[in-house]
Formats: C-alpha cells, sequence, structure tokens
C-alpha cells in the first residue's frame, strides 16, 4: 500500500473511478503478485465496467483477458486479512498473504493480539505469504519505530514457522529492513515489494537471493534509477505487481489502478531491461509460482 506518494488531485481522480482502458494483452500470462481488491473495489469500483453485484469476478476476468491469470491479494490489517483468505478460498486464481501493514502496526492498542490473528491466518493453506510487512521511515515517525520494528520481526518469526514467502514494504528504510532481516533472519523466500531502491540497493537484494516486484512506478518518467535497478535484475528475481488501486503505471496516473493494467508494467520493464517480452513473462510467471504457487490445486473450486 503507497498511498502517500500520491499528490492530493491524483487521490480524488482515483477515488473518481475512472479505470483507464484495457491494453494489449500479453503474449503470455503473467501474474500481480501484489494487489488490494477489497481497497480497489470500496475506493474506486468495478474494474473494467463489470458485473458491480460481483466486483472481485470482474476483476479477476478483466485482467484474465489480457493475460493476468492469476492475483496475490495482500493483507494489511486483521480485517483485510482475513478477507482475503476468504477470497483466496473462492477463487482458484487467488492466493493471500496476511499481515499488519507497519504504519497500522503502532497505532494497533494490543499489537500482541492482532498479531496472533495474523498467525492463525498464516496457517490456511491458500495463505502463501506473510506480507505485506517491513519497515516505513516515510509515514511513520520514530514514536511509532519500536512498535514498527517489533511487528515486523514477528512478521518474520510467523513466515519462518509457516514455510511463508515473507512480503516486505520498505519505505524510505532500506537499511532498517536489511539489519533486521539479517538480525532475525529472512526466511526461504522475500519478496521486496514495489522495490524503490537503486542500482546499488537492487544488487544487494538480488546477492541476497531476494525478488524483486516492479510496480507501476517503473514506468514513471522520473523512475530512472529504477529502471536501472530492474536491468541488473536476474529474470529469475523479478516480479510485476500492481499494488492496486495505488501506483497506475503511465500514462493513467492519477486513475484508479486494477490488476489488467499490468501490461503496461510488464512492456516497460521488457523495455527497461531489453528482455523479450515472451521470455520476461514466462520468467515472471514461473517466479511467481516459485514464491507462492501452485494456485490451482485440486478441490478449490469458484
Ligand atoms: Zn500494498
Amino acid at each position: 500500500m503507497s498511498e502517500s506518494t500520491e499528490s492530493r488531485s491524483q487521490r480524488a481522480a482515483r477515488r473518481a473511478g475512472e479505470f483507464p482502458p484495457v491494453p494489449e494483452p500479453l503474449p503470455r500470462p503473467v501474474l500481480d503478485s501484489h494487489t488490494h481488491l477489497d481497497i480497489t473495489v470500496s475506493e474506486a469500483g468495478v474494474p473494467g465496467g463489470g458485473d458491480p453485484a460481483d466486483p472481485v469476478a470482474a476483476a479477476i476476468d478483466v485482467a484474465a483477458a489480457v493475460g493476468v491469470d492469476r492475483l496475490v491479494q495482500v493483507g494489511v490489517d486483521v480485517a483485510s486479512s482475513r478477507w482475503g483468505a476468504e477470497v483466496a478460498g473462492s477463487y482458484p486464481v487467488v492466493l493471500a498473504t496476511v499481515a499488519l501493514h507497519p504504519n497500522e502496526a503502532p497505532r494497533l492498542a494490543d499489537l500482541d493480539g492482532a498479531l496472533r490473528e495474523i498467525e492463525a491466518l498464516a496457517g490456511q493453506e491458500r495463505v502463501r505469504g506473510v506480507g505485506e510487512t517491513g519497515m516505513d521511515r516515510y509515514r511513520t515517525g520514530d514514536e511509532g519505530r519500536a512498535a514498527q520494528e517489533e511487528s515486523f520481526r514477528a512478521h518474520i518469526a510467523i513466515a519462518k514457522r509457516y514455510g511463508r514467502t515473507l512480503v516486505i514494504h520498505d519505505r524510505d528504510a532500506h537499511a532498517d529492513v536489511l539489519r533486521i532481516l539479517d538480525d532475525e533472519g529472512a526466511p526461504d523466500t522475500v519478496v521486496m515489494h514495489c522495490f524503490s531502491g537503486d542500482a546499488e540497493f537492487a544488487a544487494e537484494c538480488v546477492r541476497r537471493g531476494y525478488l524483486l516486484s516492479f510496480a507501476g512506478t517503473v514506468t514513471f518518467a522520473s523512475a530512472g534509477a529504477l529502471r536501472e535497478a530492474a536491468a541488473l535484475t536476474p529474470l529469475d528475481q523479478i516480479l510485476v505487481e500492481t499494488d492496486a488501486p495505488y501506483l497506475t503505471p503511465v500514462p493513467y496516473r492519477g486513475r484508479p489502478n486494477a490488476s489488467y493494467l499490468i501490461p503496461l508494467t510488464v512492456r516497460a520493464l521488457a523495455a527497461a531491461t531489453g528482455a523479450d517480452l515472451d521470455e520476461l513473462c514466462a520468467a515472471i510467471s514461473a517466479t511467481g509460482e516459485r514464491a507462492f504457487g501452485p494456485w490451482h490445486p485440486a478441490g478449490v473450486g469458484g
């Protein structure tokens, strides 16, 4: 969740619910590794102008039509984590991650109680990740830092206990995130959600075996450093995400984002990395399966 990177006018436009047109489909299927379907539907409406009676199905259908055939629904508090776990149990193309967002944790009266709820959800079969968790020096001040760090450490422990992928939110806190991961010992799979570092930080994350998930920010004119970071990341450590309804790619900044806009970001990533589009899609898809899959085990209907 990266709401605060938007200006007030961008937020207002996003709320107005003018979803961008549907882009050209990708040649091969990919996933959206990080989306907030609950926030998208409640703040911006139904992506792709589908059936308002079932906005989740509509969001899934319009995404699948352009080759985005799997989604990871990301929790930010107990309620959204519970909701995500339920949705993942109902729709075979959705998997969930559960967590208390780093800007949410310091505001909780009972952090320990909330962490126990997250832990209970983390063991569910359709919950494959713990996140988004991490550190945020942009929106949380010094007064909230201790609780934020305590929450991050607890999430790392939960991810390891259940063998789940850790989904990291890192806002202006690269050094803190690495220090705490080193101190606790990172889980087997770590995803740097909405990767926001430069080439040097990307190289450090690559060396540690982390996955770098690139969002619509990689399409922004000002994001040269991010494109440099993408260019040095091996194809098998790249993921792609929307963070919808936030971070809508160029040329639709300020309008609401949704998983069906992933092709815009994948094409920008292909341009930045020099990778063949087919090959990039295949790599992203395989990395997504490694981090979160499989999406379609026998017995999950819907
Ligand atoms: Zn997010």
